[in-house]
């Protein structure tokens, strides 16, 4: 059964796209199996419902611009010591965005930091949150950029408005003094506003040492740390698993 081609421009200028893409298929359906009114309805709603959600994770996922999609369910925990499978898996329920805490995922390279962060960034569009991925270079290259430009507030914000922020391999250099005046904003503004994840090649306690300025440093890293699940990392670096045995002669 075809839906007329009135019904289809109802549909449109109603913008329900999904009941339209789907309706000639769930006519036939609740023929075939004599569906009652209201079920039909329900079912055309659903459909209409399942649309718009995948519409909005994919703009949120598109928003919040990540290097790879990584999943939670991709992550083997068995590969990794250091930390409680159960609390990252946990965090996946994305409570701490509710209650605005923080993530640190720090340890070696290779041992999936930024994997599970950009997982965690996921389940956060699934459960309709917006986020925004940065490494830590690109995120301070974008605000000194802005600064000569003269729309730093204007980036500032783009920065602060998601929910969840996340910042790619922070700390790998020094802070200089802009940049470590830009991060002090952005941790003390999301303080009761908004969620940060971290990853770090160093532990949190390695930061201070990074800050040229260690009255700033002293009120950041009070600030993050004690609204942040630490989850340190161990072990081997996971990228050495796909690389060629190596044979010795
Ligand atoms: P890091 O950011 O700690 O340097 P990555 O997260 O980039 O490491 O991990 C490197 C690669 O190994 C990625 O492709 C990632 O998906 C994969 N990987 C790392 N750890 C795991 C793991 N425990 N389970 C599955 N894949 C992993
Ligand atoms: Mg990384």
């Amino acid at each position: 059964m075809k839906p007329s081609p009135s019904m289809q421009l109802t549909l449109k200028s109603l913008r329900l796209s999904g009941i339209a893409d789907s309706l000639e298929a769930r006519l036939n359906e609740a023929k075939e199996s004599s569906l009652g009114y209201l079920e039909f309805l329900q079912i055309i709603l659903q459909d209409e419902v399942e649309r718009r959600y995948a519409g909005a994770v994919n703009r949120r996922l598109k928003q919040a611009a990540f290097q790879e999609h990584k999943a939670l369910e991709e992550f083997d925990f068995t590969a990794v010591a250091g930390s409680n499978p159960k609390e990252i898996k946990d965090l996946g329920n994305c409570l701490f965005i509710e209650r605005h805490e923080h993530v640190l995922l720090y340890g070696p390279p290779g041992t999936g930091k930024t994997h599970l962060a950009q997982a965690l960034g996921n389940r956060a569009c699934r459960n309709n949150y917006s986020v925004m991925f940065t490494t830590a270079a690109k995120l301070f290259r974008k605000l000194a950029a802005a600064r000569i430009e003269c729309s730093y507030e204007e980036t500032m914000r783009t920065v602060l408005k998601p929910q969840l922020l996340i910042i790619d391999d922070l700390g790998l250099t020094a802070f200089t003094q802009e940049q470590t005046e830009a991060f002090y904003e952005i941790v003390a503004e999301r303080h009761q506003a908004g969620s940060i994840i971290i990853t770090s090649n160093r532990p949190p306690g390695d930061w201070p040492g990074l800050f040229p300025d260690q009255v700033l440093a002293n009120s950041l890293m009070d600030r993050l740390a004690h609204k942040a699940h630490h989850l340190p990392l161990k072990g081997e670096s996971y990228r050495k698993r796909g690389r060629p045995q190596q044979t010795t002669t």
